[in-house]
């Protein structure tokens, strides 16, 4: 990230290690493992993907400016959730659809929006930099807003200006675990990308053509910071997953259920 040359590179995580953790059944289950997807097959698995990519100096930026803000605050194995306890106490608007709740971070001292914006765009980016999928292809082909992000990343430039990001806090349900890595994809000019993990759900959106309508919505740029909470994420999110569920030949669908769904029901066979 900081390209420097000549450093030692720690064995990095792609998910932070701490969203594998709340994933995991009670450890009273024969097998607490979470259930893990790609476009090949479904199992239930310990690994965790890795791969050499960031020096301690990166690591120790990754984890500072974002990552443990945001894995205290998320959604936690024992169910607690200390970031929706927190807007529970404040007031919320609909939107003009009346389908969202929205929450201005501005006005919550306790939700560090740096903290928010930095970790989603780390997400992002580790999934542009890197072959992560099964296919050795990268998730999240940034293309021209890679290295934009990576200024942003090591301090060095503003959030870009063409780049707009959407920070969703998920409902209850029987989803709200169901984490889905990042990926995207471009659609007229546009990149399009997006990313689920317990208790959260960012999306991405590059390009020069983002309308204003949209750009209220963004989390690093729209008035009072706004955060939303919405029934259509995930169903969005659910829609993802079953496509790639739908994907997968049928003799390696051994466990059909996303990760996270209904997973205390497991009986670990
Ligand atoms: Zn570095």
């Amino acid at each position: 990230m900081c390209l420097t040359l000549d450093v030692r590179l720690q064995y990095s995580h792609f998910l932070p290690q701490a969203i594998y953790k709340s994933l995991r059944a009670p450890s009273t289950n024969a097998n607490p493992n979470p259930v893990s997807m790609t476009r090949y097959e479904v199992k239930q698995t310990s690994s965790q993907r890795r791969a050499y990519l960031f020096c301690s100096q990166c690591e120790g930026r990754l984890s500072r400016n974002g990552e443990n803000w945001v894995l205290r605050n998320a959604l936690k194995n024992d169910g607690t959730f200390k970031l929706r306890s927190v807007l529970e106490r404040y007031r919320c608007q609909l939107d003009h659809s009346r389908t969202a709740a929205i929450y201005y971070a501005a006005k919550i001292p306790e939700v560090d929006i740096s903290a928010l914006t930095y970790f989603a765009t780390s997400m992002f980016w580790r999934g542009s930099v890197y072959p992560w999928n099964a296919s050795r292809t990268r998730p999240v082909p940034l293309g021209p807003y890679e290295e934009p992000l990576r200024r942003f990343l090591i301090g060095e430039a503003n959030f870009p200006e063409d780049v707009m990001l959407s920070v969703s806090v998920r409902i209850p349900s029987q989803i709200e675990k169901l984490t889905l890595s990042p990926m995207g994809e471009w659609r007229d000019l546009q990149f399009f990308g997006r990313f689920s993990m317990p208790g959260f759900a960012f999306a991405i959106i590059a390009g020069p053509k983002i309308g204003s309508e949209l750009r209220q919505f963004c989390f690093v740029r729209g008035e009072g910071n706004p955060l939303t909470l919405s029934e259509k994420v995930e169903q969005y999110f659910l829609q993802d997953f079953k496509k790639l569920h739908d994907g997968i030949p049928v003799y390696k669908r051994t466990l059909a259920r996303p990760v996270g769904f209904n997973e205390r029901s497991s009986d670990g066979a």
